[in-house]
């Protein structure tokens, strides 16, 4: 993969017109637009939720609960295969198994959820101290407590906080590197939660690097934002790694990139939620998500319980909702639910007078490519069903990262199509491999 253009700064992924996402919605450019609000500790809860038992749209959890239990927050509903636990954002009281649909990565699922109703937040001490705390605790008693946790690592997939914890013990990392940089136009999350959080991001980024062996940790920050974390460095002792952002930037092969060898690289926000754990503050397991788009007066970052319908978190915006962002996110219907790893939100028009069908041979796509790709000639493939031709030509180099959606004028749905192409290529393979035999 060629990725020279981390190092000359010379990457610019069109931001000077609109670009558009595979669901063709008509995509002006505003990045960041509420970075500079405060972070709601958590919103008002509605009178149910139903709590996914899958995050990923792959790997359920057994439910453990049965209806009319009482549960507090943090408590298990499932547990997954291997030892991971699912857990309940809020108290309350468990209901029924339901159906409902979950909007991750690649795709909208339908899956099962407990609900719940008669919620209520925990309640929170005054001021925290978090320090003594932690650093009394062993390595061991901080892997346990934190594999208990109900937290989630979002990476290439969505992966339960013990588990990755556990793959990163076993590996060569060293160092931890806490990403608090934002991966979409709109995003806001991490900058919200470094600014108002960051003595729980230090805290645990600690405790997992200590809970992982991990000798050193790092902040991986935006350059041109380098004061919002001066506090949160000099408290961490925590050294910056400082990088211009420009889309794509936090897609999981790219930050390896940044970040070096050696490096375990965790998301700030499940930092922040781990060391509030740790001390028994977190209010709510749930997702920082930021609330934007052009139908959205009130641009806000909030935290919000998994479960919540995505419909009641845009209640005061009309319209569609995207969920997972502009580059990579997906259509989601009125009946969606947050579920962990949900980041944005947008509520936006879909476009008028477009036309879905035509490349005009601009370019664009191939220009804003990292992986370097001619993804219009990819695009061609997909059209003529060339599968060998798409494999000749790179197409699994693919990043899954949506800057050619995000960019192409004709609103091709290009992420997804190099998707299917690589699904193709994989079966081709394994056909020619299987006739081999
Ligand atoms: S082809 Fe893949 S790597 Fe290239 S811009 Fe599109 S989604 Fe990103
Ligand atoms: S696929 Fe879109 S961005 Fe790429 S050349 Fe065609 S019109 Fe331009």
């Amino acid at each position: 993969m060629n990725l020279d253009f981390l190092s000359a700064g010379g990457y610019d992924a069109g931001m000077t017109f609109g670009g558009t996402f595979e669901g063709s919605v008509n995509l002006p450019l505003h990045r960041k637009t509420a970075m500079r609000r405060d972070v709601p500790v958590a919103v008002e809860l509605p009178e149910s939720l139903r709590v996914p038992l899958c995050v990923d749209g792959k790997r359920s959890a057994k439910c453990v609960v049965a209806p009319g239990d009482v549960v507090a927050a943090g408590e298990p509903l499932g547990e997954f295969s291997g030892g991971g636990y699912l857990v309940a954002p809020v108290s309350g009281i468990v209901g029924e198994i339901v159906r409902t649909e979950i909007c991750v990565g690649r795709g909208c699922f339908e899956v099962d959820a407990v609900e719940m109703h008669d919620l209520h937040y925990p309640t929170s001490s005054a001021e925290p101290s978090p320090e003594p705390e932690s650093e009394s605790r062993t390595s061991e008693e901080l892997f346990e407590l934190l594999s208990r946790a109900g937290l989630f690592v979002r990476g290439e997939r969505i992966t339960e906080l013990g588990r990755w914890m556990s793959h990163i013990r076993k590996s060569k990392a060293t160092r931890l590197v806490v990403s608090l940089l934002e991966d979409e136009p709109y995003a806001s999350s991490r900058h919200a939660v470094a600014a108002h959080f960051g003595k729980w991001v230090a805290l645990g980024a600690r405790a997992i690097a200590k809970a992982c062996g991990l000798d050193t940790i790092e902040i991986l920050v935006d350059a041109s934002e380098l004061s919002a974390y001066d506090e949160l460095a000099a408290e961490a002792g925590m050294s910056h790694i400082a990088v211009e952002v420009k889309f794509p930037i936090a897609t999981k092969r790219l930050l390896k990139q940044f970040a070096g060898r050696g490096s375990a690289i965790l998301d700030g926000i499940v930092a922040c939620q781990a060391g509030q754990s740790l001390c028994g503050e977190l209010t709510c397991r749930g997702s920082v998500v930021t609330v934007a788009g052009e139908n959205q007066n009130s641009p806000r970052v909030i935290l919000v319980p998994d479960g919540m319908a995505l419909r009641d978190i845009v209640a005061d915006a009309a319209g569609p909702m995207i969920a997972g962002g502009a580059m990579r996110g997906q259509l989601a219907r009125e009946t969606a639910v947050t579920s962990a790893g949900l980041e944005l939100l947008l509520s936006m028009d879909p476009p008028r007078n477009v036309s879905m069908e035509a490349c005009m041979s601009c370019g664009w796509c191939r220009d804003h490519c990292p992986a370097k790709l001619n993804v219009s000639l990819l695009n061609d493939c997909f059209e003529l069903g060339r599968i060998e031709v798409a494999q000749h030509h790179g197409v699994e180099q693919c990043l899954d990262c949506g800057a050619c959606s995000y960019v192409c004028p004709s609103r091709l749905a290009l992420r997804a199509r190099m998707s299917e192409l690589i699904e193709a290529v994989r079966r081709l393979r394994s056909a020619i491999g299987r006739d081999e035999q």
